[in-house]
């Protein structure tokens, strides 16, 4: 019996984190449009009338488009948090190595990074939520690099037993200190040394639920070389449980 109702209870809190996260979606959402309308004004400032602005407004000006923006970033993450949250699953196969080239393709732009993909499998799951995972995972990987080492990644996968795969992301960054490595996947947290680099904490809470929407589970491991390894299990067996 106390089971059932541990399982009872698990679910109702399930259930109301899915809600809490679909409100802040919805405010997410509507902060948006006033949000464009202050970065609109901004820019325009930026834009035809610094000329005519002096080194005290140009100073506000900058912080004003600097706060917004980080709004912005915020804002994103959140929508992101939402749809990883409360996102109806389809579940299909997933080219996964394509998936990987998509995105290295994709964060190409961020800055020069060297980004080794090797063969990975064809998994079951939803391709745009399996996307983000990756896409995550790999801008982490290059983020959390200092400036002055060039990132090498490399994604690679192997297979577990039972059809399922563990796919890592390893990277030549920062790393992790052992104490921070366990709160990393929780909502809002940010560890050790990220305050040089931007962020909302939310990056790696997307993953962890998006994984767990899979049956998957997620975690990090020091690189033996330095930096960290991020890994997660995925399905490729379609007759594994239905996605929740
Ligand atoms: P964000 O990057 O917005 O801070 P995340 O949820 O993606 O949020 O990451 C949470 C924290 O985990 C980061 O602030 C950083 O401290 C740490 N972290 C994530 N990825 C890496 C990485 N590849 N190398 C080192 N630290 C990382």
């Amino acid at each position: 019996a106390d089971i059932s109702q541990r399982e009872v209870v698990e679910h109702r809190l399930r259930q109301r984190e899915t809600e809490l996260v679909g409100f802040a979606g919805v405010v997410a959402h509507d902060l948006r449009s006033p949000l464009a309308r202050i970065m609109g004004y901004a820019d325009f400032l930026h834009e035809e009338a610094y000329d005519r602005l002096d080194g005290t407004q140009r100073d506000f000006l900058g912080r004003l488009r600097k706060g917004a923006d980080n709004m912005r970033v915020l804002i994103d993450d959140l929508l992101d948090y939402a749809t990883a949250e409360n996102r109806p699953m389809v579940t299909v196969p997933v080219d996964l190595r394509r998936l990987a080239e998509e995105v290295a393709r994709d964060r190409a732009g961020d800055r020069a990074a060297i980004i080794e993909i090797g063969e990975l499998p064809t998994v079951h799951g939803d391709p745009t939520l399996l996307r983000q995972v990756l896409d995550n995972l790999i801008g982490n990987a290059i983020k959390y690099t200092p400036p002055d080492r060039e990132p090498r990644i490399r994604v690679g996968c192997l297979p577990l037993e039972g059809g399922r795969w563990r796919c890592e992301v390893c990277d030549n960054g920062i790393g992790i200190p052992d104490r921070d490595r366990a709160a990393v996947f929780d909502a809002f947290t940010r560890v050790g040394g990220s305050e040089n680099f931007p962020g909302t904490g939310l990056g790696l809470a997307i993953v962890h639920r998006i994984v767990e929407r899979h049956h998957g589970e997620v975690g990090v491991d020091p690189n033996p070389a330095g930096g960290s390894v991020f890994w997660f299990t995925v399905p490729t067996d379609a007759r594994l449980p239905a996605p929740l």
